[in-house]
């Protein structure tokens, strides 16, 4: 039963000599496989393949945790909130048809499985990936936050008119008693001015340094007020505009500090409540598509090694292109374009309706299948190809040319009828054989805050857990120092817009890829490796 609580350590045990068990830890062996690939003319490759041993160290205890969330009077924040109240005190409801249990469907750990290997019958056996490693279960999260509009819980749920009124009429008395979200930091000119009736509940002055200030503040007392080992911070307020990147304003740790001191315009809510949970140590995930982590605050995030992770939640039509995109490249087939068309009508929506809101929405959704496109230079022009070729026929060389790719646009319409049941409409045209043309249409009825509260959860939890995960590189020796990971925490990707990345690196948006990757990792902090799809028992005698 997904809402069931047990002990999540003793679900799994792996009996291997790469995999010992204390009472504080599962360490665990693992020898990362690699190839580093040399491309010479004509197409040539030559490989090396690499073995780089690791061990993983997991801290078994799952620490009393609490999640603050920013916009906890939001759609998203008030039906997460009803959610888990609703299951820990397992409350059913009558909806028109049925009596409705609650559950966590929709999340990856809680209501997803991982193939274990095979029984002793040769069938595949699953688990819930909520079992693999010690985990926080949703039910256990201690919950508070902030919110511009004063509303109580139990009104804002009413004002998000999200949840079924049996749920609502009953959940309503627990949210009560939550009472009203602490005042948050409002700079009118990042949201769309349509939000400002909203904003009754603000820490009062413009002074940056003094908003950072109270926001650490809250962070430990709530911490203090319920004796919790661990808090995470999750922006699922309004979509802020872009910031403005400036060289000495917030492209390093030291600047980005001075410019909260000095209140520099370009500094954004989300970004100062980032700061303050870098600096308080609590891991902050951005769930809205602005750019919160500018140059400086990943620097920042380097320097205190606390970990963040973003971009925007990916709920309904971007995962769906995620897949649908990749499938379309991989099976060899040429999207030509990729049209994507939405109307909603929540807040969201509204918010979105203002073009800066909408810009940083564009952005988040547009880059989702650029890697799935420059993974197949069969199909599309490389940039070198392009330039090439326009060279040849300019004869000049030709700047800021980009490789070739399908034409993919996004509209957002604000339709206030449609509340939170977002209607999403793609169309994938694409080239076959010969010239040849096929199109997708696809049309995605999404209801917005119950695809995304789980993804909210998932990201919580699976970001606490990577807190609790140390490695070191056998390769320095046996007495090498366990490290944390980095702290951007990239495998957070699945369920993510557009993934923050170790800077350098490359974004993965492709689903498959980015739940193999969450999968491996998990097993790997267990002893076990490689990748159960080869299934080679079922191909050999
Ligand atoms: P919402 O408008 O219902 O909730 C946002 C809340 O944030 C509101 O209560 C608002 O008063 C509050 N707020 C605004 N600025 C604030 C600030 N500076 N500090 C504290 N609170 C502030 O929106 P929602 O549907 O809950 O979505 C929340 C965010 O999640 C949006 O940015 C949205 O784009 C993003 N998102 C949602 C989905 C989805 O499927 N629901 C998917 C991806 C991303």
């Amino acid at each position: 039963h997904p809402t069931a609580a047990r002990s999540p350590a003793d679900a799994i045990t792996v009996q291997g000599e790469n995999t010992i068990y204390t009472d504080e830890y599962i360490t665990s062996k693992f020898i990362n496989r690699g190839a580093d690939v040399v491309v010479q003319e004509g197409g040539r490759y030559v490989i090396k393949p690499t073995v780089t041993p690791f061990e993983f160290r997991t801290q078994r205890k799952v620490p009393r945790t609490g999640l603050m969330l920013v916009g906890i009077g939001g759609n998203n924040g008030t039906t997460l909130v009803a959610t888990i109240l609703a299951n820990r005190h397992n409350i059913a409801w009558h909806t028109k048809s049925t009596i409705q249990r609650p559950n966590y469907i929709g999340s990856l750990l809680r209501a997803s499985t991982i193939r274990l290997g095979l029984d002793e019958t040769g069938k595949d056996v699953y688990a819930p990936l909520s079992d693999l490693l010690p985990m926080v279960h949703p039910n256990d999260l201690v919950l508070g936050g902030w919110d511009i509009s004063g509303a109580p819980l139990d009104a804002a749920m009413k004002r998000a008119a999200v949840l079924e009124w049996d749920l609502q009429r009953q959940v309503a008395p627990y949210l009560k008693q939550l009472g009203a979200p602490l005042p948050s930091i409002y700079y009118p000119d990042y949201i769309a001015a349509n939000q400002e009736d909203r904003a009754d509940n603000v820490i009062p002055g413009t002074n940056k340094g003094a908003h950072l200030e109270q926001i650490r503040k809250d962070i430990r007392d709530f911490k203090a007020a319920n004796n919790l080992d661990q808090v995470i911070v999750f922006w699922t307020a309004n979509t802020e505009r872009y910031s403005e990147i400036i060289p000495g304003v917030n492209d390093t740790a030291e600047a980005i500090l001075a410019s909260i001191e000095n209140s520099h315009e370009e500094v954004a809510p989300s970004t100062v409540f980032a700061v303050a949970s870098i600096l308080e140590g609590a891991p902050f995930i951005n769930g809205a598509p602005q750019n919160t982590f500018v140059p400086g605050v990943i620097k920042l995030a380097e320097q205190y090694k606390s970990f963040i992770g973003g971009d925007d939640l990916k709920s309904g039509q971007t995962k769906l292109k995620s897949v649908l995109a990749e499938f379309l490249v991989n099976a060899g087939i040429k999207p030509l374009s990729i049209a994507s068309y939405n109307h909603l009508g929540n807040n969201d929506g509204r918010n979105l309706s203002s073009q800066r809101q909408f810009r940083s929405k564009e952005i988040s959704k547009s880059s989702v299948v650029d890697d799935m496109v420059a993974a197949n230079h069969l199909l599309y022009k490389t940039k070198a190809e392009v330039e090439a070729e326009q060279e040849a026929s300019t004869g000049e060389k030709v700047k800021d040319v980009k490789g070739e790719h399908p034409d993919h646009i996004v509209v957002i319409k604000y339709v206030p009828a449609v509340g939170d049941s977002k209607r999403a409409i793609d169309e994938y045209y694409s080239e076959i054989m010969g010239g040849g043309r096929s199109t997708i249409n696809i049309f995605n009825e999404c209801e917005d805050s119950l695809l995304a509260t789980p993804l909210i959860l998932d990201l919580t939890i699976l970001a606490e857990l990577l807190t609790r995960v140390n490695y070191r590189e056998l390769t320095n020796g046996p007495d090498a120092d366990f490290k944390p990971l980095y702290p951007v925490l990239s495998l957070l990707s699945y369920m993510l817009k557009a993934p923050l990345v170790k800077p350098g690196t490359d974004v993965v948006n492709s689903l498959s890829r980015q739940r193999n990757a969450l999968e491996m990792f998990l097993k790997a902090c267990i002893g076990l490796e490689g990748s159960s799809d080869l299934l080679l028992e079922t191909r050999i005698w």
